[in-house]
């Protein structure tokens, strides 16, 4: 089944946590073989069935929230009590998707000569593929709507963080879902990830990763006309204007970029303040910047944890040369372990790269706009759209300014981006889709249309 392997190292001490085996091409044509035979079986179910399953797998989520999170802490380096967190959001969003089956309802169209329904038809095998940002959340919201709606899934984490996604996969198991309905495929991109785009028995892919891979994944499914999911990069703005709250603006901005230290497709990496409470806004950031408390992810007191892995290290610290122009830097332990403090910089200008790339690591830069349309234009200028944040008193300006940014999730003094509940993808390059909300699974669904003619009596 397997030809390589991939050693995972806990990125906060640089030691062993496990070795993952590999699924190979044949292994993965073998596992989509056995989704196939179990997605029909699944399909057949009555509704409330498949319901009741997804709510067993919920609790059997529910139950094993500490040894997820355990594993994701040592895998991802995410702090613990965030681990937790998404732990239970995966809970949640089976729970909430456990409705679904019972109410995909189609609709009844009036039409002469008989009766016309439409049904959501499920699509049969969905691949989903995962990043190593927040391996159990991404993985839950393309799963889960997806077996809600009557497909199977075959999942591949991101190699780096492999664990929890596999526990996910033997949890499922436990609860009772069918064999082969929901298999976790550990493996490389090019070799697994690839495969679901190129068989032909797999009808979807969801892929979550960078703008790059992206690309080359909806040129590959449109050989097949595959039906396509994409949630891509992004590069956000916070924009503070000067009638906001600056002490609450200022407080809670590090948190939206440096929470999952940067490694977040929604983190507002690039903070606009307006020119006339700039001085002040930096006065209040650089307090709030070096509180950002970083350390050991398994401390419950610990806001940050390190980045995911050497290779990422590096690339995030080929962003900040020693000549960087750093207004301010948080702390962070030095030592084993891939740490990066968080770091504030003021570019020269708007197309440096540091403004320009999702650097997705704990790096801000700050710029000035002078007014709402200069703040706006700014915040546009990228081919990025996925998320953002407004500081504003002002509620008609709050609207106008949430209408004219061109993004997908936004937040009026607040940074919040993901509720299970509500609707989550980007705008341009930043992905194509939503995921999550009531709708979801309606995307791992074709709508059939039936005529039944009714003969009329003479
Ligand atoms: P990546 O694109 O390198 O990899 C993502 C996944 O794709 C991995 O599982 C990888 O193995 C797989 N892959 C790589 N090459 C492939 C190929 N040719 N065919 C099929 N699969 C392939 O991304 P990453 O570095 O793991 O994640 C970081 C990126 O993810 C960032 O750009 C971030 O913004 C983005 N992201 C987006 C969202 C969102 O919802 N929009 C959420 C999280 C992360």
């Amino acid at each position: 089944m397997s030809s390589s392997s991939y050693t995972v190292i806990n990125p906060a001490d640089e030691s062993v946590v496990s070795v993952v085996e590999h699924v190979d091409l044949a292994g993965t044509d073998d596992a989509i073989a056995r989704a196939v035979d179990a997605q029909k079986k699944w399909a057949r179910l009555a509704p409330a069935a498949r319901a009741g399953a997804l709510r067993d797998f919920a609790a059997a989520v529910d139950a094993d929230i500490e040894t997820l999170a355990g594993l994701e802490t040592r895998n991802s380096g995410h702090p613990i009590g965030q681990a937790r967190w998404e732990a239970g959001h995966v809970r949640d969003v089976l729970n909430y998707y456990s409705a679904s089956p019972e109410r995909l309802f189609g609709t009844q169209i009036p039409v002469a000569g008989g009766l016309d329904v439409t049904f959501h038809e499920p699509l049969g095998v969905v691949g989903v593929i995962t990043p190593w940002n927040f391996p159990m959340t991404i993985a839950a919201w393309g799963f889960v709507p997806a077996l809600a709606a009557g497909n199977a899934v075959l999942l591949k984490p991101a190699e780096w963080t492999p664990l929890t996604s596999i526990r996910l996969g033997e949890l499922g198991l436990e609860a009772g879902l069918p064999e082969g309905l929901f298999q976790v495929l550990p493996g490389r991109g090019s070799v697994v990830g690839n495969r679901f785009v190129t068989h032909e028995a797999v009808r979807k892919v969801v892929f979550t990763g960078s703008t790059a891979v992206g690309k080359q994944i909806m040129a590959g499914c449109a050989d097949q006309v595959k039906r396509v999911t994409l949630e891509l990069g992004g590069k956000s703005a916070n924009i503070v204007f000067d009638d906001s709250d600056l002490e609450k603006a200022a407080a809670t901005a590090p948190y939206s970029v440096f929470d999952n230290a940067g490694q977040d497709c929604c983190a507002r990496s690039r903070i606009l303040v307006q020119e006339s409470v700039y001085e002040r806004f930096m006065e209040l950031l650089e307090p709030a910047v070096k509180g950002v408390k970083v350390g050991d992810p398994t401390d419950e007191a610990t806001e940050m944890g390190p980045l995911v892995s050497a290779a990422h290290h590096a690339a995030v610290s080929d962003y900040v040369p020693a000549d960087a122009p750093v207004a301010f830097r948080g702390t962070a332990p030095t030592g084993p372990g891939f740490w990066f403090a968080p770091t504030v910089l003021l570019p020269a200008s708007g197309t440096d790269r540091t403004v320009t790339d999702e650097i997705f690591g704990p790096v801000v830069t700050v710029q000035r706009f002078k007014d709402e349309a200069e703040g706006v234009r700014m915040a546009n200028d990228t081919e990025y759209g996925l998320s953002g944040s407004i500081w504003t008193r002002d509620v008609s300006r709050a609207l106008r300014v949430s209408r004219a940014i061109e993004s997908g999730n936004l937040s009026v003094n607040s940074h919040s981006s993901v509720r299970y509940s509500t609707p989550f993808g980007g705008f341009k390059q930043s992905g194509l889709g939503r995921e999550l909300g009531p709708d979801a699974p309606l995307a791992f669904t074709d709508t059939k249309n039936v005529f039944i003619s009714v003969e009329e009596l003479s």
